[in-house]
């Protein structure tokens, strides 16, 4: 690791990552281990490997995956939910699946196709599905912390990818901690000062099984792109990455960011249909996006009664 001018065998490799974990945890006051917490698992290394470390650090670490109905010939919902079934029973640990198809009888790509949004990629519309039910569930069976397996990579493509356009609002809620509001959960992310092969390299030495292929979709994407320039120059200078990111979150924290305040303060209140938040004087964007594509689609199976 370059960065951290630390070089480790694979025994002290599995207990630095902990030890680190815990440590962010502690400092960005993340949860207590009297919380309850729901760990959004999609079958992937980061999330499975948080997963691992939670439960090995003794917090009571539940895990949720989300079927999105995507195969891209290569079957990788089917592929993802096994291998998290298989990581949960073999750490006999407990697991939320909820199936886009069978809960409101519309795959994210079919959602994507018949709502008309994202110009052929399903991305925009699976991000927002994603969020829905992970408060959904967070905030249906009473977990006081949603926690997702960002690395450093993600939140680095991110943050760069917001500054380019000076994005305040994005700038603002941007960090390792969201603090729960108006009905949203708390999101935390603990793996956020890791990066993406550091948790590539805890899987493989834990022997995590987790799935290798990206989503069919994100190939192409801007955040892949992101990546991409930033691990040139991570290559130039070792520690960009981590750098760029550390001090945004100082300079948050400071009150040094140019960026208007007001807009993050957005007032939020409950979507009459399914309750969650939304900023919206309608029905939430979920919801809304539900109705449209169910009306499309001339009343697809699955539609739930909230
Ligand atoms: Fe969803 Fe797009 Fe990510 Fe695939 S790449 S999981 S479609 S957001």
């Amino acid at each position: 690791m370059r960065q951290h001018k630390l070089a480790l065998c694979k025994d002290h490799y599995l207990e630095w990552v902990p030890e680190q974990v815990e440590r962010f945890i502690k400092k960005y006051e993340m949860f207590t281990r009297e919380e309850k917490i729901l760990v959004a698992v999609s079958g992937g290394k980061d999330s499975l490997a948080l997963w691992d470390i939670l439960t090995r650090l003794g917090y009571q670490a539940d895990g949720m995956y989300i079927g999105l109905g995507i195969d891209g010939g290569i079957g990788y919902s089917d592929e993802s939910h096994r291998l998290t079934e298989e990581f949960a029973r073999k750490h006999n640990l407990k697991l939320h699946v909820v199936d886009m198809a069978q809960e409101y009888g519309l795959p994210i790509p079919v959602l994507a196709e018949v709502s008309h949004r994202g110009k052929g990629k399903p991305c925009a519309v699976c991000g927002l599905a994603k969020r829905h039910e992970m408060n959904r569930i967070a905030r249906d069976l009473g977990y006081d912390v949603l926690v997702t397996g960002h690395n450093l990579d993600d939140e680095a493509a991110v943050l760069f990818g917001n500054t380019l356009i000076w994005e305040g609002e994005y700038l603002l809620r941007q960090g390792p901690v969201l603090p729960a509001r108006d009905g949203l959960a708390r999101k935390v992310k603990p793996l956020c000062r890791f990066y993406e092969r550091e948790m590539a390299a805890y899987s493989i030495a834990r022997g995590i099984e987790y799935i290798y292929e990206e989503c069919p979709f994100a190939e192409g994407s801007q955040s892949i792109y992101y990546k991409e320039l930033l691990n040139q120059l991570e290559t130039a200078r070792p520690g960009a990455k981590l750098t760029f990111y550390l001090r945004f979150l100082e300079a948050r924290k400071n009150g040094n960011l140019f960026v208007e305040k007001s807009a993050a303060a957005a007032h939020l209140h409950a979507c009459p249909k399914c309750g969650q938040p939304t900023s919206t004087d309608d029905f939430c964007s979920f919801c809304r996006l539900i109705e449209k594509t169910t009306v499309s689609a001339g009343g697809l199976p699955g539609e739930r009664g909230n």
